[in-house]
């Protein structure tokens, strides 16, 4: 199988970041990161260029009104977007190009790049209350911006069976096997029946986990 796009979304919390960074430090000789331009700024130890390009809202529309961008998209009131040039450069290094983006930007390559060209691959841990603990133990967001993402994970999960493959991210190393596997062509990962059972009740599962975290910060304040 030659080199091809492949796309890392999950829910905030589900992963992607982690997989990605993982498969690019393990497997760097066969996969290329694909840094993104955002107009947020950086969090902890992010690095400009490494993580992101982190530009100024006028940069990132002249990018756009240039035509720089592979795809493009609004997430939490701020805008990211992959960036031709980086994945142009990796796609001429032979190797297979990791994007890290969210449902809307998954979308956009999906069209552009039909699989097998590309292949699309929504991240999850098996149970909604893991997301939910990661989520939470990462210490990124305020309890507001959890709020927010929770929210935001539903209409990420009606997306979810557009995509090509759906993977388990329970045990980190067995999760980037198997986007090493998917990226080189394998068969038969995700999409058995008890995958779109777990795949379908995953939304309600969520649901519940949110209102106990929701009661618990109403608990607090009170
Ligand atoms: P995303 O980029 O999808 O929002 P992250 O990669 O930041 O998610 O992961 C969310 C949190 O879960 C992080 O603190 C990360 O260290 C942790 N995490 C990710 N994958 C695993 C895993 N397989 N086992 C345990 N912790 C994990
Ligand atoms: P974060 O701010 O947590 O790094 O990322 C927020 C969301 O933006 C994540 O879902 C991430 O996958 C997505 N994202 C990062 N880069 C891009 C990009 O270039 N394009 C799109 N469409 N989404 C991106």
């Amino acid at each position: 199988m030659s080199a091809r796009i492949v796309v890392l979304s999950a829910p905030s919390g589900g992963g992607k970041t982690t997989i990605a960074r993982a498969v690019r430090d393990r497997y760097g000789d066969r996969f290329g990161f694909s840094v993104s331009a955002t107009t947020r700024k950086p969090r902890g130890d992010e690095r400009d260029g490494t993580d992101y390009h982190f530009w100024t809202r006028r940069q990132f529309q002249e990018a756009v009104a240039g035509g720089t961008f592979l795809e493009h998209a609004e997430y939490a009131g701020e805008l990211y977007g992959t960036l031709k040039s980086e994945v142009e450069k990796i796609v001429r290094s032979g190797r297979h190009v990791l994007l890290d983006i969210e449902v809307e930007g998954a979308r956009q390559v999906r069209e552009q790049y039909p699989p097998p060209q590309s292949v699309s691959i929504f991240i999850l841990p098996s149970d909604p209350r893991v997301l939910l603990e990661r989520l939470r133990q990462r210490k990124s967001e305020s309890a507001a911006e959890i709020k927010q993402r929770l929210k935001r994970a539903k209409h990420e999960l009606r997306q979810s069976k557009l995509f090509d493959r759906w993977i388990r991210n329970d045990d980190l190393g067995t999760a980037v096997q198997d986007v090493v596997s998917i990226a080189d062509g394998a068969e038969g990962l995700g999409r058995q029946k008890e995958d779109i059972d777990w795949i379908s009740n995953y939304g309600a599962g969520l649901e519940q986990q949110a209102k106990r975290f929701y009661d618990e910060l109403q608990q607090q304040k009170g």
